[in-house]
């Protein structure tokens, strides 16, 4: 099986072009016009051509681009309309790979050609003006950018990357963005818990909103927010977990008409009741194994991806 990547990479030695592995899209400059080649979405046999182009001003309209696309002869199609100047065309790739390669080379060329018979010329993303552009990494992003806008967005991020330096990161705030993010995962915990399911889920919403809790009154994300993050998201599971069990003994108490207990003596009386019974202890331990387990198999990639985040968040440089 030869996978997308493989595919791209074989494209872009065999046309002479770049691929950028880190966003797995094939870019360059083809007969004057900058194009970029992500992987379409959620279809890894198609990829997506988008060019940037405009003609005395105007974007390529839908009807044009449906139009380009069906005097192709079924070489490209035409993908939803874009954000203008950007304009999308979708390629089904080949099976093997120097047959994939062909296929884009062609598409590059027929649409190239098209554009330039039809009066549309290469446009800068961000100005929209017709000029030359070159290829710029942008946080996670790819875009084209004329030589004056790269200047000027390199300047702006660095003036919002000099501004976030300068704000001071406010940990207590942050712990309790992280303890208020993370209950949210205890309370799916304790809700799927009920229906009877222990799931990664869990551990995912309260990775995620432990992390989102702790930037938006931290005011800024770090390695240590992380750790704070994933204690505060720990304890909350324990929480979760532990409110699960107390819901269970309730229940069964209820179910012997034992009706005075409520749920917070329950909930403080669970330590001691897990002590008094190997057997119960055994189980609460292999459940709360699996909370965590599942917790981490949701929280472990979600985090690694904040911090990654964070790294190039405020990149801007050229390609090549
Ligand atoms: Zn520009």
């Amino acid at each position: 099986m030869v996978t997308f990547v493989q595919k791209l990479s074989a494209a872009a030695e065999a046309i002479g072009l770049s691929f950028d592995q880190g966003r797995n899209v094939l870019y360059g400059t083809f007969n004057g016009y900058s194009f970029a080649v992500p992987q379409a979405p959620s279809n890894a046999r198609y990829c997506l051509i988008n060019f940037y182009v405009t003609h005395d001003g105007s974007p390529l309209s839908a009807s044009e681009g449906k139009q380009i696309a069906k005097e192709s002869n079924k070489l490209v199609e035409f993908f939803k309309p874009s954000a203008a100047p950007s304009v999308s065309f979708m390629v089904k790739l080949e099976k093997d790979e120097a047959a994939a390669a062909q296929k884009i080379l062609d598409a590059l060329t027929y649409l190239s050609e098209t554009f330039a018979s039809r009066g549309y010329v290469n446009t800068c993303e961000r100005c929209h003006q017709p000029l030359e552009t070159e290829p710029c990494a942008v946080g996670n992003g790819l875009k084209f950018f004329c030589p004056d806008c790269f200047e000027s967005v390199s300047a702006n991020i660095s003036d919002k990357a000099q501004a976030e330096a300068d704000t001071p990161e406010n940990v207590v705030a942050g712990i309790v963005g992280a303890l208020g993010g993370a209950l949210l995962g205890a309370l799916v915990v304790v809700i799927m818990g009920q229906l009877g399911y222990v799931s990664a889920l869990s551990g995912l919403v309260a990775a995620i909103c432990a992390l989102k809790g702790y930037e938006l009154l931290a005011k800024k994300m770090s390695v240590k927010g992380a750790i704070i993050a994933c204690v505060a998201m720990l304890v909350m599971l324990y929480v979760g977990h532990r409110a699960n069990v107390a819901i269970e003994v309730l229940k069964a108490f209820r179910e012997i008409g034992e009706t005075d207990l409520d749920f917070f003596t329950v909930f403080r009386a669970i330590p001691a009741l897990v002590k008094s019974d190997s057997e119960l202890m055994g189980e609460y331990l292999k459940e709360l194994f699996m909370v965590y387990l599942f917790a981490l198999l949701g929280a472990v990639p979600t985090i690694i991806k904040s911090i990654k985040g964070q790294k190039t968040k405020y990149t801007v440089q050229k390609l090549n």
